[in-house]
């Protein structure tokens, strides 16, 4: 019997959310690595029909469905016992969770269930010579990338973050779907407590970091919020925005879903000019995928300038307000 890499398939606002296709286009690599394996799906929503298929167009050989309006929005209440239910009857070997916010609540709630573990995180999946998965994690401050193997007992799980895969062109198979009928599932669960009735989000302030074409990062040596103003001044001038590492939303200079790394947004921008950042791993593995990358540092043997295009010894102080100042307003008519 061919073995099996799960991937599953969250959905925000009804649709899949990207980190499943990268998902999904990581386990393709993972099945060929291990020579016999299926990638199958699972979904689980109301009225899922029109999404199911769009797995199968990614690659996705079966998709498990569980399709109830009780499941339109996520609830863990619901969701941890039936996607425990599915692993429980089809064993599959591997199962990848976007590192999302509600991936990150599910999967491990799922993993405990299931008595196996999860590798949160990850920034990179691959299949060793038992053909068993490895989880590359930055460990020990971001010093050194640790290999996790979860090698006895099934599933395999690991979640990873949108953005660390890329998504390569869809591979369609046919739609197969397996549904897992509402009645079973519901067949001794309790669903009169605690439900979500609506999902209320705060429009995110300025260009998504995601999407800008030129992204302006601070670290710690930004050294102060005044100069963190500066920083925002610089990437409104050149038309981008504003991204941050760890040490500076602990300064409260800027808010965490500007942070980039393994634990924030891995963005993949044609130019990150960074300001004050030392290159720590948990930062540069959401950076490495930027197109130029140019970096300010007083210290010249700063590990960020190993993966920097463009290298500026020098004090942030001095750099920074020359720049905002050589840079002019970029002006809409
Ligand atoms: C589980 C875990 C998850 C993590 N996830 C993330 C994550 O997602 N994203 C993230 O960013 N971090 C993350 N971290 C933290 C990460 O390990 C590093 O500590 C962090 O990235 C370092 O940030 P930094 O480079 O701004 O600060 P530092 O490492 O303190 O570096 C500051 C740099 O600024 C330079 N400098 C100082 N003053 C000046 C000046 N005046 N002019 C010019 N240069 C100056 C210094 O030479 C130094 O290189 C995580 C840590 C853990 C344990």
């Amino acid at each position: 019997m061919s073995k099996k890499i799960w991937v599953h398939a969250e959905l925000a606002d009804g649709k899949i959310t990207g980190v499943a296709f990268e998902l999904l286009c990581k386990a393709r690599e993972l099945a060929e690595a291990m020579g016999d394996a299926e990638v199958e799906a699972t979904l689980l929503g109301s009225g899922v029909e029109k999404e199911a298929a769009l797995l199968a167009e990614w690659g996705a050989t079966t998709i498990h469905v569980a399709d109830d309006p009780d499941l339109r929005l996520y609830s863990p209440v619901t969701y941890v016992p039936i996607l425990a239910q599915l692993a429980a009857s089809h064993l599959p070997d591997i199962w990848l969770f976007g590192a999302t916010a509600i991936g990150s609540a599910l999967g491990p709630a799922v993993a405990a269930r299931l008595k196996t573990g999860m590798a949160a995180h990850c920034v990179d999946l691959g299949i060793n010579g038992e053909k068993k998965l490895t989880a590359l994690v930055p460990s020990f401050g971001g010093k050194v990338i640790g290999e996790i193997l979860c090698p006895n007992v099934k599933p395999q799980m690991a979640s990873v973050k949108p953005g660390i895969f890329v998504k390569k062109p869809p591979v369609p198979v046919p739609l197969r779907v397996e549904k897992l009928e509402s009645s079973v599932w519901k067949n001794g669960l309790d669903l009169k407590g605690l439900k979500p009735v609506n999902v209320v989000r705060r429009p995110p302030e300025g260009l998504p970091l995601n999407e800008a074409d030129v992204v302006v990062c601070g670290g710690y040596g930004v050294g102060s919020v005044e100069n963190w103003r500066l920083l925002e001044e610089l990437a409104r001038r050149l038309g981008g925005a504003v991204a941050c590492t760890r040490p500076a939303v602990d300064e409260g200079w800027a808010e965490e879903h500007c942070m980039v790394g393994t634990s924030g947004q891995s963005i993949r921008p044609k130019v990150y000019i960074g300001f004050g950042i030392s290159g720590a791993t948990h930062h540069v593995c959401g950076m490495n995928g930027a197109g130029v990358v140019i970096s300010v540092n007083r210290d010249a043997e700063a590990p960020v300038f190993e993966v920097s295009d463009f290298r500026a010894v020098g004090d942030v102080n001095g750099i920074l307000p020359l720049l905002v100042e050589a840079v002019k307003p970029k002006i809409s008519w």
